[in-house]
């Protein structure tokens, strides 16, 4: 870490955030690394008020390093946008696309979903230690992938029905990372040092997508709508990437799409097909479903243009096997 930060270090201290967890396993290892310049700021949860606590304390820092499975990075990631300093990300697990993307999600906004960040100045993402993270979190990864299949056709429907901008390169980059799930899902499932390599760098490349983009229309669609309005009603009830994958799953048959390759992939890597695994009562997902458009009206997606109520929510769960 020492030598990837360097280059903007200077004489200046390195504002480290990082939860206790890890904070407690790297601190030694990383106080060598970056000389002493290393200032850490313990991070509790992913709100404001740990954004403002990492910011507080990144006065005459010539930078801010996020290390952790999620939060740390996206905390890190949005003091460092606010204060307009250079930040870096160091994921230990590799569960959602938030190590790259330039978006960060915090807890406590009036929206619920991810806020427009920058992209992090680099990614230092150690594949052993990546490796020996839960194998729920990393099968939580391969369902923000494959979400990228329906979040694409959302892109496609908007630019077709609405004149939206589309482009077509960011576009096919989602789709390749969407591949690494759909087509390797059985070498993936073992979570082998080099599947989770694999797993890690199409991770990385649907930020970069999101990048070219300008948005996260490549990454996040109406599976991600039914994901965010999940937080709201059923906080702490699977991972981000979780029930991604099982939006994706049922948006990918609203699109006509091929609903069961996503979930027999989804499968192969263990991560949850039912909203039981994640437990998830079948009201909650209906609610979801029914309403999910609602949060985000300016995004237009399938769901906008199918407008499902409780009945038509029940047969889309129902006939795909989420619930
Ligand atoms: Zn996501």
């Amino acid at each position: 870490m020492g030598e990837f930060v360097r280059e903007s270090a200077g004489r200046k201290k390195i504002v480290v955030a990082a939860g206790s967890n890890v904070l407690t396993k790297v601190r030694d290892t990383v106080d060598s690394s970056l000389r002493g310049k290393a200032y850490w700021v313990e991070v509790s949860a992913p709100d404001l008020a740990n954004v403002r606590k990492v910011m507080k304390a990144a006065s005459d820092t010539c930078c801010i390093v996020g290390v952790g499975g999620g939060k740390s990075v996206d905390v890190g990631k949005l003091a460092a946008f606010r204060k307009s300093l250079p930040f870096y990300s160091v994921p230990t697990s590799a569960s959602h696309d938030g190590i790259s993307s330039p978006f960060a999600s915090i807890r406590g906004l009036d929206k619920p979903y991810s806020l427009k960040a920058k992209p992090p100045l680099g990614i230092l993402a150690d594949v052993g230690v990546i490796c020996s993270a839960p194998r729920r979190l990393l099968a939580s990864g391969c369902g923000d992938l494959v979400s990228k299949l329906t979040a694409v056709r959302d892109w496609q429907l908007a630019h077709r029905e609405t004149g939206e901008y589309y482009g077509s390169y960011a576009a096919n980059l989602a789709l390749m990372s969407a591949d690494v799930v759909i087509e390797g899902s059985r070498r993936l499932g073992s979570f082998g040092k080099d599947s989770v390599r694999d797993l890690v760098e199409a991770l990385i490349s649907t930020g970069v997508a999101a990048g070219i983009a300008g948005s996260s229309r490549p990454c996040s669609g109406s599976e991600h709508l039914f994901s965010h309005y999940l937080d709201l009603i059923a906080p702490g009830r699977g991972l981000h990437g979780e029930k991604c994958g099982l939006g994706t799953i049922m948006m990918a048959k609203l699109q006509k799409g091929d609903w069961e390759v996503v979930r027999a992939a989804l499968k192969s890597v263990h991560a949850p097909v039912t909203a039981a695994e994640l437990g998830l009562k079948e009201d909650l997902v209906v609610e979801a479903l029914v309403r999910a458009s609602s949060i985000r009206p300016e995004r237009y997606t399938v769901l906008s243009k199918f407008k499902l109520d409780r009945q038509k929510s029940m047969s889309l769960a129902g006939s795909t096997g989420v619930i």
